[in-house]
């Protein structure tokens, strides 16, 4: 099964009628992982039929408002909704105290826990389950700010049904095989296990970068992802403005994009001042030709 990316905010600061602030959902699956939180997230989350109670690990990069705006929202509808499981957030210092001081100010007791993961640094492995294990990757913007590196578990490899056969293989060793061991007989033959089973399907990566300048240091950490979100704020004919708020343009982006290999670019996190989209493809794919727009409402399956 693949992952799949849906996007339900790819705009920047000001939320208008046809562009949200940004959030998004992967999928894996059986888990799904809300990454940031801006306004509008549990509307947009209802309208793509993503249930909230499944959510369980909710990730934010940074405490500009449009990337957690809608978490305390969030978080209420779940208590309102009955939710018993505890709610894992990952996020920079200081997201604790303004989630806590809000629910402390209205007298609320949720009827959940929440549990806070401060993230403090760069290259640091901030969660891990059955399915994924994700990173934490330093960006370069105004505030403290994070990227998250998602990386699906290494999966089993595959049995060869005429190996298993030809070798005798007795059913309750074929899973010790699928995690790459040897079969050893009750006589204490050996067989192989390249003659037993073959490679897995690759595991494949996701690399989220918002908000950030054109950061070198972060090229080397994403090389070969399948999937990178990297924001482009603005086109090059803004990139003052662009510096000025430590972000990135087009043209950066879809920099980062070839220089580090990846197999496909999501431009997102888009400023309102331009009216169609269309020139951010026309700057980035003449320097990485699989560039695209992350859509609202779009899944994408990689
Ligand atoms: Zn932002
Ligand atoms: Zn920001």
């Amino acid at each position: 099964m693949s992952l799949n990316l849906l996007i339900l905010g790819s705009g920047s600061a000001l939320p208008t009628l046809n562009s949200n602030q940004t959030a998004q959902v992967l999928e894996t699956e059986s888990e799904v992982y809300l990454i940031d939180c801006g306004e509008a997230t549990q509307i947009e989350l209802r309208r793509h039929k993503v249930r909230v109670q499944r959510l369980n690990h909710i990730f934010i990069s940074h405490l500009h408002g449009d990337h957690f705006f809608g978490l305390v929202g969030l978080l209420s509808t779940m208590h309102l909704l009955g939710r018993q499981k505890t709610v894992h957030i990952h996020g920079p210092q200081g997201l604790e105290e303004i989630v806590r001081i809000q629910f402390r100010n209205a007298g609320s007791h949720l009827s959940y826990e929440m549990k806070f993961h401060t993230i403090t640094k760069g290259d640091e492995l901030i969660h891990e389950d059955k399915y994924v294990k994700v990173t934490s990757l330093e960006l370069n913007h105004r505030i403290q700010t994070f990227g998250f590196l998602f990386e699906e578990q290494p999966k089993p490899r595959k049995l060869i049904p005429e190996a298993l056969a030809k070798y005798k293989i007795p059913n309750y060793a074929r899973k010790s095989i699928t995690q790459g061991e040897d079969y050893v007989d009750p006589d204490g033959k050996t067989v192989k296990n390249a003659l037993l089973s073959t490679d897995p399907e690759p595991s494949r990566r996701y690399a989220y970068c918002s908000d950030t300048a054109f950061y070198e240091p972060l090229i080397q950490r994403i090389e070969n992802v399948d999937l990178l979100y990297h924001e482009s704020t603005f086109l090059d004919a803004d990139i003052e403005r662009a510096k000025a708020t430590y972000h990135s343009t087009a043209k950066d982006a879809a920099r980062v994009a070839n220089l580090a290999g990846v197999g496909k670019l999501l431009l997102g996190h888009f400023s309102n001042r331009y009216k169609n989209r269309e020139g951010f493809l026309q700057e980035a794919r003449p320097i990485f030709l699989e560039s695209h727009i992350a859509e609202e409402g779009e899944r994408y399956s990689f």
